[in-house]
């Protein structure tokens, strides 16, 4: 699986040479120096990483038909929520005084369709300043794995729903802005995601789909960026409250360089819209940065490492059907429940298909035996019943009452 990856990715990074090499011959050809109100598209470092739109075309043309993959309610089969206005409908030119053809925005949907009833809506974005390359990168090796054949993506799928929205400034990224685009010339495009009056074509549209893909109310959103031109480093903003919540502490697990920067942001930016009841009332919002320095690869598994955070974070021991982290009676009389050896029904993770497996049997039975843990699996108290407390347990579910109605909150697995 990894394999096929890492051929994708040079086949990806073998336009992204030739598109480099064009870029290079027009500019000397035209005498032209990138700087000014425009400038460069990538934020520097070595090796450089241009990223030009069409890895971002390439990539989304790759999910079209894959089973994890669909539209958003606002896309297209193509996976398209709307198109810049350009130079045709908006009138303006790029800093080049060049004409400014349309781009394509996308939006796309990652989960698995026969998963659990109730699943962790995210949202990740990418694209908001054009030379922060290199959190490109990042996204795309994130998205990658999310589709791919790891098994932890597999349960991932199965108990979280992702809206992505990777390249939300097209424009800005082929004409090789850094912070804005030909349309908004002098304006951040991260600082106006709670405007409303329309000022940004492509926050506009992508604003208006992600509220009918998500119905304006998420769990999770990511917006990726870059550090900038120098540092090396990389690392996670968020509001002060979220600094230590279970996905930051998971990811820091995974990724130790991660530096945690609290910091309460501006009501513009797209990582605090999201928290705001205006925007998509998301309860964790986090800005990942990357800087320079790094290889191609490296930007990747940081991507990957952001799935697998969310994966230590949302999915459940097996043996966990409801999810409050505990296994316990509760979880057994779930199974016994819904017990389906031969798989006649849609069984899914939370009536008891620890195992994925499409049935509810003995197997799964073994999972929440190996896993029972009463008391929470924090580490705290972890045994194996005894084949008597077994069956004392499958004998007298009626008898066990949960004893929180929300269970403990989150805790982090261990
Ligand atoms: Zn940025």
């Amino acid at each position: 699986m990894r394999d096929l990856k890492v051929v994708r990715w040079r086949r990806r990074h073998h336009d992204l040479l030739a598109a480099t090499l064009l870029t290079v011959f027009v500019s000397v050809s035209l005498g032209l120096t990138v700087s000014g109100s425009a400038e460069a598209w990538y934020g520097g470092g070595t090796p450089p990483h241009p990223y030009p739109l069409s890895i971002t075309d390439d990539q989304v043309a790759s999910l079209v038909g894959n089973p994890w993959v669909s539209p958003t309610v606002s896309a297209n089969a193509d996976l398209i929520v709307g198109q810049t206005l350009g130079t045709a409908g908006g009138g303006y030119l790029d800093w080049r005084a060049q004409v400014v053809p349309v781009q394509n925005l996308y939006g796309f949907g990652v989960t698995d369709p026969a998963g659990i009833a109730s699943k962790t809506s995210i949202v990740l974005l990418g694209g908001n300043h054009p030379n922060e390359t290199t959190g490109s990168i990042a996204l795309e090796g994130m998205i990658d794995f999310l589709v791919g054949d790891d098994p932890r993506m597999a349960a991932l799928r199965h108990h979280a729903e992702f809206y992505v929205y990777p390249q939300s400034n097209p424009e800005g990224r082929v004409h090789e802005y850094a912070r804005a685009n030909p349309e908004n010339p002098s304006k951040d495009h991260n600082r106006y995601w709670n405007d409303t009056t329309g000022l940004m074509t492509d926050v506009t549209i992508i604003k208006t789909s992600m509220w009918t893909d998500t119905g304006g109310d998420v769990d999770y959103f990511f917006d990726f960026h870059s550090i900038g031109t120098t540092g090396s480093g990389a690392q996670l903003w968020t509001k002060s409250h979220l600094i230590h919540s279970d996905f930051a502490d998971y990811l820091k697990d995974r990724e130790s360089g991660i530096v945690r920067v609290a910091t309460s942001g501006v009501s513009g930016m797209a990582r605090i819209w999201a928290m705001s009841s205006d925007g998509l009332n998301a309860e964790f919002s986090f800005t990942p940065e990357f800087g320079v320095n790094k290889t191609s690869e490296r930007y990747i598994t940081y991507g990957e490492n952001y799935a697998l955070a969310l994966y230590d974070t949302i999915v459940p021991e097996p043996g966990d059907a409801n999810a409050d982290y505990m296994i316990d009676g509760v979880d057994l009389g779930i199974w016994q429940t819904n017990y389906d050896p031969l798989g006649l029904n849609a069984n899914a993770f939370d009536m008891g298909d620890w195992n994925y497996d499409g049935l509810i049997n003995g197997g799964d039975l073994a999972l929440w035996q190996q896993n029972y843990a009463p008391l929470g699996y924090l580490g705290l108290l972890e045994t194996t019943p005894e084949p008597g407390t077994l069956l004392l347990l499958g004998t007298g579910l009626l008898c066990i009452t949960r004893m929180t109605a929300d269970g403990p909150t989150a805790p982090r697995r261990q």
